[in-house]
């Protein structure tokens, strides 16, 4: 049978007088007592649909819950004077029931799908198929639908190709931990799912590919409290013969494409290039939004010898003092400057002065100490005006740049400063390679160990590897990094030597990596690439503030798919078969015993 000849969104005046057929979910259903209306709903719209031609007719509506699935056929006719509906689509019309099938009943439903509220989280996981039947998920499921689309149209029409990497793989390093899978055939090995398919875009490159690209799917088992997810997609591109000016390029194009194509905003590119150095010591940040000003900037030179005694001593044991300029806010209250001094506390910072800039010059200590020609060079070296406030900090240079980065952003958020309609995006350029392992004397590479060291760095890769620079760069939209790419080593004996750098001798590298190391052997042309976090990118274009919202079927913060119970316990048989016992966790066990 055919179950429908339109959708519960297409009808429409022109429609009127034909016999349709419709089929959805009962989303509303109001009874008249002689007749009922129900709401008709399917993935496009509703629909108003009548019962008034029989009172066996009218009865079986009365009776469905809402949710059944229900097939009708009838006739189009307009809706009655004044009950015209501009909000609605079909909302001229309605449909007057001839037949009703009823294909499917619903229990009462664990959550309100008609509901403009959202329910709780762990409701809406569990129940994550009635979840989707809510229009704002149906409305970010096609959206990002455009969005691989989009991004699938601009690759293939520049020639690159899509190539399906594998997911059983051995280990790559980004940084988190692997999900493992273990071998059945070997046991006690174990594939891991790929935390990117960072080796085998490059191996494409070695093989000639030349331009690929891959939405794909990534796996990392890390901290999911900062609103990630352990596995979740990327819009992974890498080029041969090419230098970071084309990947910009690139990626400009195909992010301008992306943006028109899903929200229809025209974005302005190239985008803003900052130096990495330079992005830390004004924004505090190697993620900088720029929808807002709030510059840091050092003020050494005013404070040393100044008086001012706490700042004076922070100078002398080797640390810093920046300042902010605070447009506008010179008109603060004591009270409220005061209410400031907590969110400096809660990011960092042991204190924080603030000083507005009123007609009188500067006030507080700073106008006690400081002479009224220091006072202006101090308000120009901040860029300040009157009615601006002036917040200062010390502390050790890091730890203070990066208290100040977060306090920034506290900032914009108290005073309204982020522009939930702009999309700010910016080049962080030149990042150093390796950083220092937190405890310990290691150092690891802040990218991946693949990229590139700038030229004139790699004779201080052996001698000074924390002062190399990389040709790796992060594109980043509003204060989040929505990417991350580099040009990629392709000659064997300096990817050795960063390995080297990283503490992984000759003999392990041979390990972990000697096909990469033999592949660059064989004649590798020079190659980079970049990975976009595509769920993160969703989610800004869709105003949503999860990524949870843009993924069909999200876990939870500790990894768990509620709607399916995954992960779950597999059978002894199976443990057999993959040569593993289990060590039971004893926090665990304990657990155990206590509720026994
Ligand atoms: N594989 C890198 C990542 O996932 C991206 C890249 O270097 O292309 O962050």
């Amino acid at each position: 049978m055919t179950y429908r000849t339109h959708t519960c969104s297409e009808l429409n005046a022109s429609n009127v007088g034909q016999n349709i057929k419709l089929a959805g979910w009962t989303a509303r259903k109001r009874d008249l007592g002689g007749f009922i209306f129900i709401d008709l709903r399917d993935k496009y719209g509703k629909t108003q649909v009548v019962f008034d031609q029989s009172p066996e007719l009218a009865q079986t509506a009365r009776e469905l819950h809402s949710e059944d699935v229900v097939q009708i056929e009838g006739t189009v006719r307009h809706r009655p004077d004044g009950m015209v509906n501009r909000n609605m689509k079909t909302g001229e019309i309605e449909v007057t029931a001839a037949v009703i099938n009823i294909l499917s009943r619903a229990n009462h439903l664990p959550l309100e799908v008609e509901d403009e509220e959202e329910p709780g989280s762990e409701l809406r996981l569990r129940y994550r198929y009635l979840d989707l039947r809510r229009p704002r998920m149906r409305k970010n499921l096609l959206l990002r639908h455009k969005a691989l689309q989009s991004v699938r149209n601009f690759h293939t029409e520049l020639g690159f190709i899509e190539v399906e990497t594998p997911f059983l793989i051995r280990s790559t390093p980004e940084g988190a931990r692997d999900y493992i899978v273990p071998s059945r055939e070997r046991p006690g090995s174990c594939y891991s799912l790929p935390q990117s398919p960072q080796l085998y875009k490059q191996a494409l490159m070695i093989g000639g590919i030349d331009k690929y690209f891959q939405l794909a799917r990534c796996f990392r088992d890390e901290d999911l409290r900062r609103d990630r997810q352990p596995e979740f997609t990327q819009i992974d591109v890498e080029m041969s013969f090419v230098e970071e000016e084309d990947v910009f390029t690139h990626t400009e194009a195909m992010m301008q494409r992306l943006v028109k194509d899903t929200i229809g905003t025209d974005i302005q590119i190239p985008f803003p290039r900052i130096e990495y150095d330079d992005a830390i010591s004004k924004y505090g940040s190697d993620a900088p939004d720029m929808r807002y000003e709030l510059l840091i900037k050092r003020c050494d030179d005013f404070f040393s010898g100044s008086g001012f005694k706490a700042f004076e001593n922070v100078i002398n044991e080797g640390g810093g003092v920046f300042g902010i300029c605070a447009k506008g806010k010179g008109g603060l209250s004591r009270k409220e400057r005061e209410r400031l001094e907590e969110p400096a506390r809660t990011q960092g910072l042991a204190g924080l002065l603030s000083v507005p800039f009123t007609d009188k010059g500067l006030t507080g200590i700073i106008g006690k100490l400081f002479k009224e020609d220091k006072q202006t060079e101090l308000c120009k070296h901040l860029s300040a005006e009157k009615g601006d406030l002036l917040l200062f900090a010390a502390g050790k240079v890091k730890l203070t740049l990066e208290a100040l980065g977060r306090l920034r952003r506290k900032l914009a958020q108290l005073w309204d400063l982020e522009d939930k309609n702009e999309l700010a995006f910016c080049w962080v350029v030149n990042p150093p390679l390796f950083e220092p392992i937190e405890d310990s004397d290691g150092i690891t590479a802040v990218h991946h160990p693949f990229t590139a060291p700038n030229e004139e760095d790699i004779d201080k890769l052996e001698s000074d590897p924390l002062n190399v620079y990389s040709r790796a760069y992060d594109l980043v939209l509003n204060g989040i990094e929505m990417s991350t790419g580099s040009i990629r080593i392709h000659d064997p004996e300096l990817q050795q030597k960063v390995f080297k750098a990283i503490g992984i001798d000759n003999i392990e590298a041979k390990k972990r990596f000697g096909f990469l190391l033999e592949a660059l052997s064989y004649g590798a042309p020079p190659h980079a690439g970049i990975a976009l976090g595509f769920d993160r990118l969703v989610m800004l274009l869709a105003g949503e503030t999860t990524i949870r919202n843009i993924i069909a079927f999200p876990k939870t913060n500790v990894a768990s798919s509620l709607m399916d119970g995954a992960p779950a316990e597999i059978e002894p048989e199976q443990l057999r078969e993959l040569g593993l016992k289990l060590i039971r966790n004893e926090t665990a066990e304990d657990a155990e015993k206590a509720e026994k």
